[in-house]
């Protein structure tokens, strides 16, 4: 017998490494016409690399040693699963630090994580969460010179991220990632399936976004984004009456991957609930897989009419 198109366009999308979850899935894929593009993680490859350590002092404030701070921020962020905490954590085991216990973990996606370390609550995480509004330090002359540090290693195209400790800035870290290498194809190919460019739907900071869009033919950039407003850039494309794909790979994303009329997450880096909450999963790690899916379903759904 032959096998019905859907359940062989299925099979093929598991050659090129992706798995659909249901036959109902591998349908709506040729559906989409609009297209929301996580960045850490999916444009890039999830794989950022600690850049710099700045330590922040004050008059009449001793500052950490760059090993100290480095010290106190991984212990914070091993138990995260966060690209940038592991990127955290790679720097301190390569530096062969010792990392001291943490305790009450608690991570807010899309923001941060908080631990207590040798008795201090020390937080890690996004700088306009940690050093703005009204959670901002009480202490002006650290909390200037954070921004200061944050400003110069944003402008330089890095994400920063900022490392409280009993609500005292210590210091920033600058973080890079690298453009996957068929992300700009990727984005090429989707464009013309769609009509439409991807929209790029990030946490991370806008001059990062931008500079990492610009790369890739994306123009339509929405940064500093949590959670629930990558939810609410889908649902804005969905009341304009697109079918929307979301491709993601954070526990940032799932609520977006979620709302979306089709969601795909990144395997190899991605969270455990963005992989249970997608419809798809590219586990074969190349981001082109996307569009070349969405042409099955395509193909199928001809045959099927
Ligand atoms: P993206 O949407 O690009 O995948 P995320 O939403 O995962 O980015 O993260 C957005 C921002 O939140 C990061 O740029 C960082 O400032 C902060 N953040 C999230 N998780 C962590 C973490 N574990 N450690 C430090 N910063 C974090
Ligand atoms: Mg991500």
């Amino acid at each position: 017998a032959t096998m019905p198109p859907l359940l062989s366009a299925m099979a093929n999308a598991g050659r090129h490494g992706v798995l659909v979850k249901s036959a109902v899935v591998m349908e709506r894929l040729g559906q989409v016409d609009a297209v929301a593009l996580d960045k850490t993680g999916t444009l890039t490859e999830g794989t950022p690399r600690l850049t710099e350590l700045r330590p922040l002092s004050g008059p009449g404030l001793p500052g950490l040693s760059e090993r100290e701070l480095l010290t106190l921020a991984a212990a914070a962020e091993h138990p995260s699963e966060h690209p940038l905490a592991r990127a955290i954590v790679a720097a301190a085991r390569a530096r062969s630090l010792p990392l001291p216990d943490a305790e009450d973990f608690a991570s807010a996606p899309g923001l941060g994580v908080t631990a207590t370390v040798g008795g201090r609550v020390v937080r890690v995480g996004a700088p306009a969460r940690l050093l703005d509004g009204p959670a901002a330090p009480a202490d002006a002359t650290r909390r200037d010179a954070a921004r200061d540090a944050v400003a110069e290693l944003e402008g330089a195209g890095r994400t920063a991220v900022v490392v409280l400790a009993d609500g005292v800035p210590v210091g920033v870290l600058g973080v890079a990632d690298r453009l996957r290498p068929d992300a700009a194809g990727t984005v090429a190919a989707l464009t013309a399936l769609t009509d439409a460019a991807p929209v790029l739907v990030t946490g991370d900071n806008e001059p990062a976004a931008r500079r990492l869009a610009a790369d890739t033919g994306i123009t339509d950039v929405r940064a500093g984004l949590l959670p629930q407003d990558k939810v609410t850039a889908v649902r804005e494309l969905q009341a304009a009456g697109h079918h929307v794909l979301v491709v993601g790979d954070g526990v940032n994303d799932a609520p977006a991957l979620a709302a979306a009329d089709t969601g795909v997450a990144m395997g190899r880096a991605g969270s455990d609930l963005a992989l249970e909450t997608a419809d798809a999963v590219v586990v074969r790690d190349e981001l082109a897989a996307v569009p070349t899916v969405v042409g099955l379903s395509r193909a199928a759904r001809r045959l099927v009419a």
